[in-house]
């Protein structure tokens, strides 16, 4: 199947307040650009750099997400145009976040990556961190950043229970986390393999990848 037809086949499957990410990372701007021509405007690249060639490429109304690991030395080069930091892991990365944003009188929206697989390969806050940090005097006075919500990424395994036993557990810790921070509206959670678990477990928004651009080859 296509690009497009993918897209079409994943959105008639998604509800319509569930925000679907194109997860295009490794892909060429030619494939981002099948996707963007049949109506997609938000997409998802791991790597700042890269994302940072295909923001330049690219028309300026896409909404481009960091889904992966930010290295705190390379905020700096997506500042200008990035629209939401799925995997802040540190409150060290916030204040990065909020320095360059101030720089470009922005204000950035951020995702705290909460740590819920199982196996333990994954980076994120556990949930005294996510606490701790939420209490943290220093967050109230970072202006330049907005923490809309939490992302997580389920252990890799064919076993769907353990799979929606993880996702239950971050549905819930988001519910008590809006008591004290009543502005988060985002729960990240679900990929090609998981998203239906995810939608079902209360995920807003959806980072798909393969599924609407094919399996990723990174030889070339
Ligand atoms: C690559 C990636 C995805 C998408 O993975 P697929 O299995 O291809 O859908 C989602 N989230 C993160 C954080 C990723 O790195």
């Amino acid at each position: 199947m296509s690009i497009q037809e993918n897209l079409a086949q994943i959105k008639t499957t998604l509800p319509e307040e569930v925000t679907l990410v194109a997860v295009s990372k490794t892909k060429p701007v030619s494939d981002l650009q099948l996707a963007y021509d049949a109506g997609q405007r938000v997409f998802g690249e791991n790597k700042i750099q890269e994302m940072t060639q295909k923001w330049e490429a690219l028309p300026k109304d896409i909404k481009w997400h960091m889904i992966g690991h930010v290295q705190r030395n390379k905020v700096k080069y997506m500042a200008h145009y990035v629209h939401l930091v799925h995997g802040v892991d540190s409150l060290k990365l916030l204040l990065e976040i909020d320095k360059q944003a101030k720089r470009h009188q922005r204000v950035i929206s951020c995702l705290l990556q909460v740590h819920i697989a199982e196996e333990d390969t994954k980076f994120g806050f556990d949930e005294e961190e996510l606490m701790k940090l939420t209490q943290d005097a220093t967050l109230q006075q970072l202006a330049n950043i907005r923490i809309t919500g939490l992302m997580g990424m389920a252990t890799f395994t064919e076993d769907k229970e353990q799979i929606r036993r993880e996702f239950k557990t971050l549905k819930s810790l988001f519910e008590r986390l809006k008591t004290a921070l009543p502005q988060l509206d985002t729960l990240s959670m679900g990929m090609s393999g998981d998203y239906d678990i995810a939608v079902e477990e209360g995920s807003t928004m959806v980072r798909i990848g393969s599924s609407i651009f094919g399996a990723r080859n990174y030889n070339t």
